[in-house]
């Protein structure tokens, strides 16, 4: 079972309330390839909610709170489900400070980006879950 990041599956659960759509997730669920997860909306943020990035190990948003723990409940709340459904890949949205993978946002707002891994994509690799941004279907599929 392939687990996919919700927004990239059509679900409005970004920070900005929009959805990320893409039209191969969403047929992978539809066949039901795929189970879509939000692993920030697990950890009881709302829909909007202000952005958030990684630094210096905790996780801020732009209004200057300390969200970690709610990202990091969230996280681990995802990473159950997706080991009890077998989970062996992952399609998760890039650039996110959760399910970014590789690549996130540095921590300054600025829009610039440094080599690292979200808090649930850095869980999915640790237990050899193989995670893959939504640039990188082919290579999962
Ligand atoms: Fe999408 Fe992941 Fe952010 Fe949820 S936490 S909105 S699934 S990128």
């Amino acid at each position: 079972m392939i687990i996919v990041s919700a927004c990239l599956a059509g679900v409005e659960c970004r920070y900005n309330g929009q959805a990320f759509p893409i039209s191969t997730v969403i047929e992978m669920v539809k066949k039901g390839q795929a189970i879509p997860l939000c692993p920030e909306i697990l950890g009881n943020l709302s829909i909007p909610r202000p952005s958030a990035e990684q630094c210096d190990g905790k996780i801020l948003s732009n209004d200057g709170h300390d969200v970690t723990s709610e990202y990091v409940t969230g996280a681990k709340i995802a990473l159950g489900i997706a080991q009890l459904v077998g989970c062996k890949k992952a399609i998760l949205k890039s650039k996110s400070p959760t399910c970014g993978c590789g690549m996130i946002y540095d921590g300054t707002f600025s829009g610039k980006m440094i080599a690292g891994e979200g808090i649930f994509s850095k869980m999915l690799k640790e237990e050899n879950i193989k995670v893959y941004t939504e640039n990188e279907i082919q290579q999962c599929i």
